[in-house]
């Protein structure tokens, strides 16, 4: 972990940004606003978001084309669900100038390395990361500047990557106030499959269940949803594209933790069955303990 540094000149001249949904557009805005590029190009493949992107004035530049786009950039962040950063990264590589950063935000990080790394063209430094901060919303106008304050951003940089590129893309987050960990790729993975993807799982599951009981069952979930549903339902409201692409996305690691919670729910049914009041509530406990942590963490 590092110290965010004090506003200072920009870290980059030219930053591209492919892909202006939430993240693409708070890291538009929160460039803009603390100076940390010099020069900001917002590339999406849909004519509406580039006009909806003009209108906001978030970036110097809206340009449709992705290989102009990156033509001069310093740094170019893929901004696109993790299903389609191949495609992305196989039509800009010709364009990238030599020297450049090649980032991107993506929420699974072996499989970008693994789609994305052996397209990379020598000269060019690629520096995977992951902003651990979103809402449950998406496109150009759902995002803002202060995202990523106080937030964490996982960076993840294949063995070997030039240290300055790394530097360079650390200290583009922390302008933006976010704390900065450098971590290897199949870690990334397990902790986000337990912190993240295993919860959206269970949210869209839930929400799921719900929606099938009888019709009058779910009219009263529905009304009385503030019993706890209702948590699960702002999970679920996420954008279904970029979840698919994340669960398909780290299989492996979701699995395992799957696997896990099931059989930690099944030593509750048991306890439940057994009349093991003592289980029950040690969970319980254990539950309103990490509750507290991350309040303490200022992470709740
Ligand atoms: P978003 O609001 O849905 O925006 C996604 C953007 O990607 C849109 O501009 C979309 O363009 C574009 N896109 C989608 N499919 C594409 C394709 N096949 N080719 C080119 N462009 C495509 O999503 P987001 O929340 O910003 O997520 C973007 C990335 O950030 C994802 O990799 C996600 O895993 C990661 N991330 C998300 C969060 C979060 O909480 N949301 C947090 C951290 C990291 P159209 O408008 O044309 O569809």
């Amino acid at each position: 972990m590092s110290e965010p540094p004090a506003a200072g000149p920009p870290v980059f001249a030219r930053l591209t940004l492919i892909g202006i949904g939430l993240i693409g557009s708070s890291v538009a805005r929160a460039a803009r606003e603390t100076g940390a590029a010099a020069e900001i190009i917002a590339c999406d493949g849909s004519a509406a978001v580039c006009a909806r992107v003009a209108e906001l004035g978030i970036a110097d530049v809206v340009e449709p084309d992705v290989r102009l786009a990156v033509a001069g950039a310093d740094c170019v962040m893929l901004c696109v669900p993790v299903g389609a950063m191949a495609e992305i990264a196989a039509t800009i590589a010709p364009c990238l100038a030599p020297g450049a950063v090649l980032t991107d935000v993506g929420s699974t990080k072996i499989s970008v390395m693994r789609d994305v790394g052996p397209l990379v063209p020598a000269g060019v430094h690629f520096v995977p990361g992951h902003p651990l901060a979103g809402t449950e919303f998406s496109g150009p106008d759902s995002g803002f500047a202060s995202l990523f304050e106080g937030r964490w951003t996982l960076v993840v940089p294949p063995a070997g990557t030039d240290r300055d590129a790394v530097d360079r893309v650390s200290a583009l987050w922390q302008r933006f106030g976010a704390m900065v960990e450098v971590m290897e790729p199949a870690h990334h993975d397990r902790v986000l499959a337990i912190v993240s993807h295993l919860p959206h799982l269970l949210a869209f599951t839930i929400c799921g269940t719900a929606d099938d009981l009888a019709d009058e069952t779910r009219q009263e979930v529905l009304r009385f949803a503030a019993s706890g549903f209702r948590d699960f339902t702002r999970i679920a409201a996420s954008d279904p594209t970029m979840w698919r692409d994340i669960f398909l996305n780290n299989r492996e690691a979701l699995l395992e933790m799957l696997a896990r919670f099931t059989e930690d729910a099944q030593a509750m049914a048991r306890a439940i069955r057994w009349g093991d009041a003592a289980y029950i509530e040690d969970k319980v406990m254990r539950g309103r303990k990490i509750r507290r942590s991350l309040i303490d963490l200022k992470q709740a």
